[in-house]
């Protein structure tokens, strides 16, 4: 029940009243359903679960935090402005690791990267980025077409799972005529080699 010594200030039992605290019941189970899921892919993928399980619970820790306290956090810490054409779904993630440093005191800087890629993904993602972003999209609780087909792919190989959730993602988007974050759409082409 407790974390490696000074790599966050909370046992497990303490980070998931934390986690609890801040979200509803429903998106609460989903995050300690993805927690369970990237412990499993580190194990699959050697990297240190334990960093795994702490993004994965983490991932959408700032999800339900009104647009208003985001457009706050994007101004005052100078961050991109081309955010602030998008919102809360591309926001809980590339803004939500400000939440969890400045609330949870939590600063490690993979843990705080992994969440920032886990909705749009990255150009360069460390095996801990790639495992928080696939635990997020193949956790038990999805149900859509071809999360099967996700699965399959992402325990068989794990870049080539990236590949397949952007892909997916962005044909979804367009055919729902949602607007893409460009970063999208740079995730999409860095990862065409993983195919
Ligand atoms: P969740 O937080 O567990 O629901 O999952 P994610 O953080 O992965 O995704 C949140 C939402 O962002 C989903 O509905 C995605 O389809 C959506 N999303 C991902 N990429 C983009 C994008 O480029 N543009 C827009 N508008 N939405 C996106
Ligand atoms: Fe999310
Ligand atoms: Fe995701
Ligand atoms: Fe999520």
């Amino acid at each position: 029940n407790e974390y490696q010594e000074n790599l966050i200030p909370y046992t497990h039992a303490q980070l998931v009243e934390k986690v609890k605290e801040k979200l509803d019941d429903k998106r609460f189970e989903h995050c300690l359903r993805v927690e369970k899921q990237a412990i499993q892919l580190a194990t699959e993928n050697e990297v240190d679960p334990e960093k795994a399980g702490i993004a994965g619970l983490l991932h959408d820790y700032a999800k339900q935090r009104s647009d208003h306290d985001f457009i706050k956090v994007i101004n005052e810490k100078q961050m991109d402005p081309e955010l602030l054409d998008y919102g809360n779904a591309i926001w809980h993630g590339v803004v939500g690791a400000e939440f969890i440093k400045d609330e949870l005191h939590i600063f490690d800087e993979e843990i705080l990267n992994a969440v920032r890629k886990h909705t749009v993904g990255a150009a360069y993602m460390t095996k801990l980025d790639q495992i928080v972003y696939m635990a997020d999209y193949i956790e038990p609780g999805r149900d859509f077409p071809g999360v099967d087909k996700a699965r399959q792919i992402t325990h068989q190989n794990l870049e080539k799972g990236v590949f397949y959730q952007t892909r997916e993602t962005l044909k979804y988007l367009i055919e729902n005529g949602r607007p893409i974050y460009p970063g999208t759409i740079v995730t999409y082409n860095a990862w065409q080699s993983a195919q």
